[in-house]
This record gives C-alpha cells, structure tokens and sequence, in this order.
C-alpha cells in the first residue's frame, strides 16, 4: 500500500503516524512515539484498531538525543511489511513571515526555515532534524513542511503588528500565532459537522499542555491568542501566558537573572505547574484538595473567559465555540466553568451532553453553540502532504 509518514519531533518526544493511500482517501494505520529521548527513552506503537505493534525501552544513552531517536523509529519502521512510503510530512512550528502554507521542501526551503530558528530556538531545530535525516537517507522521497503558523498568515498588520518601531516589524517581530494546523483542521471538521456554523463566527479554544483560542469567520483566522512565540495569550501547562514585559526586566535587572533562567521559568516552570506548586496537569489539580491547586484552575478559567472575550470583540460576537485538545477534549468540568463564563454571550450549556461528552453540548435555547470536537494535526499534514504530493506528480 502507498504510505505517507507524519513526523512531529520534539527534544524529548518524537511523534510518528503512518497513513495509507487509499482510493476512499487517507487512512490511519499506524501511531507511534518515542518518549522520553535521553531520559527513559521508550518506543510505543499502536495500529489504527489499537493493536500494541511494539513497546520497547531503551537505555538513555542509547537514544540519548533526537538524531538517535529518528535512527531508532526509522530502524522499526522498516520492519513493518507491505508500506510504500511515498512522501513525509512534517510539523514545523515556524514558517516565518515567508510561508503562508505548506510547502514541498528542497535545499533552499531548507535552508530559508532553519533562518527561523531564532524565532523559535526551542522547536525549529528539533522540527528539522529528521527532515536533514531524511535527505541524507531517502532523498527521492518528497518532504513537506506543515506549518503552525502559516495558517495565522493573512492577518492583516494592524492585528500582527507590535506597537514597537517599524524596523523591528521588517525583522521578523509580529505576531504570528500558534496551534495552526489544529485550528484548520478544526475549521474543515465544522464545515463537515455544522456546516451552519462552519461559515459563521467561531471560537476555536485549543486547550492541552499548550493552549490558545483563535477567531474564525468563515473557516477562516482572524485573530489567536498567540504571538511573536508559543509564551503569549492563556495560561498553559508550564507557561504563563500574558505577561507584562516588565516583569521580564525586573527579574532580569533586578533580581539578576540570566536570560537563560528567565527562558526556563517562562517555558517549564510556569503556568498551571508554577501557580499551583502542584502540576502541570489538570488532571492532577482537579483531583488536588490544595488551595493553590484551586487557584491555578480559577486563574485558568478566568483567562480563558477573558481571551474569549476579546476575541468576541474581534469578530463582532459569536455563533459558536469549540472545545478541542487534551483539556478541551476530555475534561468537562473545566468546560461547564468556560460555558459559564460565555453565559453573557448566550452561551447554555447542556450539562448531560457535556458531562456525556458529546459533539454539541449546548442547549437547542443557547445562542451559541457549543461543541467538543476532537482535534487531528497529523490528519491535517497528511491531506497537505498528500496533495502536494499530488501536484508534484500532475
Ligand atoms: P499537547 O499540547 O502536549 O499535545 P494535549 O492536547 O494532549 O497536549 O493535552 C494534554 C493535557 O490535557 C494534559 O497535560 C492534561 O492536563 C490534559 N488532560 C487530558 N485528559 C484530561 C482530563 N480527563 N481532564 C483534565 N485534563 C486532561
């Protein structure tokens, strides 16, 4: 069977599927990770019924880094039988004020992406490594960027600009926004479940270990919570979302931080983890008695009421919202408590759909709909990769 292959490496995780070509379309057919890259490095694999295809440990020293990790996976990889893999799609956290979609990728682009990398030092360089692996290895089997940001890329510059001098804009500094490729699989996924609403105004939350929200008008972004890096917007797992810039100066200035302990605080050890003492993850703080626990979920919350909010006034008001990703997906307790907060939009939600975990948790009163729609970024790389493949071939 023809395959494509989507790969999301990070430094400590590399994320794999496989995708078989079909003629009804793409076909999931195998999921995999390594985890825990140089600590307790772990290869799981799952076919697409949930069948454990493999589960190995390994020493750290032997996958101690991602390089050694991609060798790993790829070694696996060959061991399954009966898969011609026909391109490689990528996730690429940067597209840079350049890439306004995926694209096909040779040297240049190669090259023109690893520029980004001081926009993002933290993923771009680790997004490229198994595509530079790739080259070396396969270099007749096509490759594709999926970018996080090319789908924020038509925002006009009064919504990217900072209010800072001209020249810093020119330089790369705008707001380019995040989560990209979930929103716009999110907004094909409406199109195909509400279409009624897929055309309207619609608040797309995007909450997991990162999180943000984007505003859609007719399937398409008109503003995210997101900025110039992954840092801006609502409270996250380990970041703490907006942050006035001079907290950054004082901790700098005066408290006599290095940048670089400044970049870890910011990017591991705040948000819900650094709020509540307790974890970075919600499940752990809603199971937690620990009043600080409690506040890390309210502040929570409260953004995420707030960042609705502003984005309601970008789009002059709403017709839906959706709820998507690890939190969003699964946790009905902290949706009842955004629903809430949307009430003065004319939000109702319906309570036994949400706590049942349905699509549309609203009520047939509610002026807005509320749904839970569960998100698919490899999904989306893979139809991008498939039809770049396809206009590489006519
Ligand atoms: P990532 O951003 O790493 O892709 P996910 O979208 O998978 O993350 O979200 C992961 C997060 O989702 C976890 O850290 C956890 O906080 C949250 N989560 C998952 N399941 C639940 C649940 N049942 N209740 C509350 N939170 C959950």
């Amino acid at each position: 069977m023809d395959a494509l292959l989507v790969v999301n490496a990070g430094s400590s995780s590399l994320k794999f599927q496989i995708f078989g070509i079909t003629d009804a379309g793409l076909e999931r057919q195998v999921k995999g990770q390594i985890a825990g890259i140089g600590t307790h490095p772990r290869l799981q694999a799952k076919s697409a019924d949930g069948t454990v295809l493999v589960d190995r440990s390994y020493e750290a020293g032997v996958v101690g880094d991602l390089p050694a990790a991609i060798v790993a996976a790829r070694d696996w990889l060959l061991t399954l039988e009966g898969l011609k893999l026909r391109a490689i799609g990528h996730r690429v956290v940067h597209g840079g004020p350049d890439y306004a979609a995926p694209v096909l990728i040779n040297a240049a682009v190669l090259e023109k992406l690893a520029t980004y990398q001081d926009l993002a030092p933290l993923h771009q360089p680790n997004n490229l490594a198994p595509i530079r692996q790739a080259m070396a290895i396969n270099p007749d089997v096509p490759q594709v960027a999926c970018f996080d940001t090319a789908f924020h890329h038509s925002h006009p510059e009064e919504v990217n600009c900072y209010a800072m001098p001209r020249h810093f804009y020119d330089d790369g500094v705008r707001r380019y926004g995040f989560h990209g490729l979930s929103y716009e699989y999110i907004a094909e996924r409406l199109h195909e479940v509400a279409p009624q609403n897929a055309q309207g105004r619609v608040i797309v939350a995007h909450l997991g270990s990162g999180a943000s929200m984007c505003a859609l008008k007719d399937g398409h972004s008109l503003e995210t919570t997101m900025g110039f890096t992954a840092l801006d917007g609502l409270p996250m797992g380990t970041r703490p979302g907006q942050l006035d810039p001079g907290v950054v100066l004082y901790l700098i200035l005066q408290r006599g931080m290095s940048a670089k302990a400044v970049s870890d605080l910011l990017y591991h050890e705040a948000g819900l983890k650094g709020l509540s003492g307790v974890s970075n993850d919600m499940r752990d703080l809603l199971a937690s008695d620990d009043p600080h626990a409690k506040l890390a979920i309210d502040h929570f919350v409260y953004r995420c009421g707030l960042n609705a909010g502003m984005l309601a006034a970008a789009l002059g008001g709403i017709d839906a919202f959706v709820f998507t990703a690890g939190v969003g997906e699964n946790s009905a307790p902290i949706r009842a408590r955004i629903a809430e907060r949307l009430a003065w939009l004319g939000a109702v939600l319906d309570p036994v759909a949400n706590e049942a975990g349905a699509m549309l948790i609203s009520t047939p009163q509610s002026r807005v709909a509320l749904y839970v729609l569960p998100t698919d970024e490899e999904l989306m790389i893979a139809r991008h990769t498939l039809a770049l493949l396809k206009t590489r071939a006519a």
